[in-house]
């Protein structure tokens, strides 16, 4: 059974990405962390397919070269394919800039989430699987103090600590709790997706590469080949769309709309459909807030985006990353752990949300294509690919978002999702 004590430096609610990664490079810092996870790892999770850019939040945890040794499809596109099944010219990350990190990989989530958490251990953190966070423990200032749990083992527990990170995920147990989830006006879309066994992978570098792939209306499937033969083939769209009176059932809809597409009617041809179909809905939101005094938020627990782009692992990755420095930083002056000591966090989580969010819009706008958008200029394709493998700090896109916006309508920004102000 796990020892546990009833005070910690910091408490990280989840272990996924963005909460394992903060949690290992806070310990290995040398503070005193336990991870609070309601299931038993491995567990499966969707979200296969890596960016770029997952490169350097990798390596500041040391888990580069086991990637670089694993069975993972390497990915070094992504491709878009029209209904009829015609081809784009992919975008190789290679191309862009020659470094190691322009190649990325298909992970199954359950082995790459344990594999973060196991060095969250290795680095000297205690997890507690199986163990759910229930309430955040307040002052009467409403600063959070630690939170109330509901062990399998043991039961329930209060635990203390300076700061607490919430990184639950889209549960988003602080925003439900505060009410603070705001969905994205416009990205309000469900997916729907299962598994193929031996389908369809294209020949040499495209082997591994993620295919997105169009449906009427601006929806699409991805296509993501992964180790063992397997291929992860899902479709996001408008909800009415899907279910459009016709049927409720789900492998029903799956079928009708892989006749919608012929790269991936083929693809799926050769192959054969394994375990359920699965739904999510609840798209696109940012929280009000990234933090509270004693609290602050990680990965999709503050804020998700669609996922046409595959950016949700590398945010939660950058979100853990950062949090693990302004932690540490803050943890070191010895005071207690208060909201502004986010306030950089929360505005470069904004700006690069805000980015990715631009190219998302400008993708389901019926008008627009990136066919048009880069024959325009190589420069417009440079900063577009800079946008698709990651490399989105510190960058000014205004050439690019100018040329997008002639072409599609591009969201206002989202203004919450910073720091609440101490109290
Ligand atoms: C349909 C779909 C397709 C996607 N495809 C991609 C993709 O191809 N590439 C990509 O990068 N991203 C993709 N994403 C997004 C990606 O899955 C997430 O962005 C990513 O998992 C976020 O990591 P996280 O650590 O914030 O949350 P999670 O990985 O969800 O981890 C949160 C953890 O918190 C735990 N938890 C929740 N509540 C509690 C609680 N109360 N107490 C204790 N533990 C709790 C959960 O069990 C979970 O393990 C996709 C998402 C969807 C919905």
């Amino acid at each position: 059974m796990i020892s546990f004590k009833n005070k910690y430096d910091a408490i990280v609610i989840g272990g996924g990405p963005a909460g394992s990664s903060t949690a290992a490079l806070l310990a290995e810092k040398g503070h005193d962390v336990l991870i609070v996870e309601k299931e038993k790892f491995p567990r499966y999770h969707v979200g296969e397919s890596l960016m770029p850019f997952c490169y350097f939040p990798l390596e500041r945890l040391g888990l580069v070269d086991t990637l670089m040794e694993s069975a993972n499809p390497r990915k070094y596109c992504v491709q878009f394919v029209r209904q009829d099944g015609f081809l784009s010219q992919p975008f190789y990350f290679f191309q862009h800039f020659d470094h190691p990190s322009s190649t990325t990989w298909q992970v199954w989530r359950s082995e790459f989430d344990q594999m973060i958490m196991e060095k969250a251990r290795e680095y000297g953190a205690t997890v507690m699987e199986e163990t759910k966070a229930k309430t955040l423990l307040k002052s009467s200032e409403n600063k959070v103090k630690g939170v109330k749990v509901v062990s399998k083992d043991l039961g329930e527990l209060e635990l203390r600590a300076p700061i607490v990170v919430d990184a639950s995920g889209r549960d988003c147990f602080s925003a439900h709790k505060e009410n603070w989830k705001v969905r994205d006006p416009e990205l309000n879309k469900i997916a729907l997706w299962t598994y193929y066994k031996n389908a369809k992978r294209d020949p040499g570098l495209d082997e591994g590469a993620t295919t997105v792939a169009y449906l009427p209306d601006k929806g699409w499937f991805w296509y993501i080949p992964l180790s063992g033969d397997m291929v992860s083939v899902g479709i996001v769209a408008e909800r009415d769309y899907l279910f459009d009176g016709s049927t409720k059932d789900h492998a029903e809809i799956f079928q009708r709309e892989v006749q919608n597409n012929q790269w991936i009617k083929e693809h799926l041809a050769e192959g054969e459909q394994t375990g359920e179909y699965r739904t999510t809905g609840e798209y696109s939101y940012r929280n009000k807030y990234c933090s509270i005094d004693g609290l602050v938020l990680a990965g999709d627990a503050l804020g998700f985006l669609d996922p046409v782009f595959s950016s949700g692992v590398f945010l939660a990755l950058k979100s853990g990353v950062m949090l693990a420095d302004e932690i540490d930083l803050a943890l070191q002056t010895g005071d207690p752990v208060t909201s502004s000591s986010f306030e950089n966090y929360g505005k470069r989580m904004q700006s690069s949300i805000e980015t990715m969010r631009k190219i998302v819009y400008a993708f389901y706008d019926k008008e627009f294509s990136f066919g048009d958008l880069v024959k325009r200029g190589d420069h417009l394709r440079s900063a577009l690919t800079d946008c698709l493998v990651g490399n989105v700090d510190d960058q000014d896109f205004r050439e690019l978002f100018d040329a997008m916006s002639d072409l599609a309508d591009l969201p206002e920004p989202i203004e919450h999702g910073l720091a609440h102000a101490s109290s």
